[in-house]
């Protein structure tokens, strides 16, 4: 009998192939993710559990699994929604996506750095209200880019990729922060690594790219909205909990910054009573970031192999780190 894998989602062929070659793949056909009762159930007995960033796993999943789990593969770069310590300390492996899908979530984020620039989502919605009336010489002004200080938030592969398009195409200057200094970073854009406050107080374009950890939980509420320029844009391709949404919605309705631009949100789906929704100066994009059919192939193929190794005791190709 072939060990068993538990796929929470339809995912591209090219991984599920893979997969199918050595496992018996139980996939979870739905258009929504599996709830926590249908999680626990169609998990047990999986040597190995390929999950997305919606489903939930802790210490409850990998009981419901079984002694028998050796690998659990995020079909994601980020894995905040897995207990990692918890899986290592059983001898679970946890496997990520990195770096193939770097240049599609950087693309979502410069496409939500000018929209938000240039007002695309009031301006949409002009066109589609019918309330395009005539060639506006001074409506709907929005900034320019050349030259302006973009500040990154997080310079890893994600924001390095984010600075290489901006720098290359737009002639921004770049400030960051990290959590460790990069100096090939500063060589290959001039950078500067800055404190958090001196990045919100100098640049005109914020783009949030840390992962989401107790440190970077909320790390942009009122007082970091208040010490921004009125003409910042903010744009988060993170995770939504970076960002306290309650002061965003503040600082973009009392304009003490210009707008925003979200690929996630806190929670996802956005509830529908979310205020944000109707602002003119936000553009919410329902986390789009790495949808493009060669980054989620690629994803899908990393994600089989993390299972592969793992169900046989090798180490694993992509550990997350
Ligand atoms: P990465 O290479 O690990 O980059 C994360 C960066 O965040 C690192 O440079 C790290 O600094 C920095 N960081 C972490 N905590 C920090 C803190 N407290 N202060 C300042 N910097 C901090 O990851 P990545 O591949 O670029 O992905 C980044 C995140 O993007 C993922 O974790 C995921 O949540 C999100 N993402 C979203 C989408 C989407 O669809 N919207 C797609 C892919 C990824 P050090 O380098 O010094 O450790």
């Amino acid at each position: 009998m072939r060990n068993k894998i538990f796929v929470t989602r339809i995912i591209p062929d090219a991984g599920l192939k893979l997969l199918r070659e050595q496992f018996d793949v139980d996939v979870w056909q739905e258009f929504l993710p599996p709830n926590r009762e249908a999680l626990l159930s169609r998990v047990q007995g999986a040597v190995g559990l390929l999950s997305l960033l919606s489903d939930r796993i802790d210490t409850e999943v990998m009981d419901a699994a079984g002694p028998q789990l050796r690998g659990i593969a995020n079909f994601a770069v980020g894995f905040n929604n897995i207990d990692v310590a918890a899986a290592i300390a059983r001898g679970i492996a946890v496997g990520n996506t990195p770096d193939v899908l770097t240049d599609a979530t950087a693309d979502t984020a410069v496409g939500l750095v000018i929209a938000a620039v240039r007002h695309f989502q009031s301006s949409i919605l002009q066109v589609r209200n019918l309330q395009w009336k005539t060639w506006e010489p001074i409506g709907q002004l929005g900034h320019d880019l050349n030259g302006k200080t973009l500040g990154i938030v997080g310079m890893g592969r994600i924001g390095a990729a984010v600075a290489r398009k901006l720098v290359g195409g737009w002639g921004m200057k770049v400030v960051y922060t990290s959590r460790s200094p990069k100096p090939e970073i500063d060589k290959e854009f001039s950078a500067t690594r800055v404190s958090l406050e001196q990045l919100l107080s100098q640049s005109d374009v914020i783009s949030l790219h840390t992962d989401l950890n107790e440190q970077t939980k909320h790390m942009i509420s009122h007082r970091e909205f208040a010490i921004m320029k009125p003409n910042a844009v903010i744009v988060n391709t993170a995770r939504g909990g970076v960002v306290d949404q309650d002061a965003l919605y503040s600082a973009l309705k009392s304009k003490v910054i210009f707008a925003a631009g979200l690929d996630v949100t806190d929670p996802e789906p956005l509830p529908a009573d979310s205020p944000l929704r109707e602002l003119d100066n936000c553009t919410i994009l329902p986390h789009i970031g790495s949808a493009t059919f060669e980054a989620r192939d690629r994803m899908a193929v990393m994600a089989a192999q993390n299972l592969i190794a793992a169900s046989t005791g090798k180490s694993i190709p992509f550990p997350v780190r």
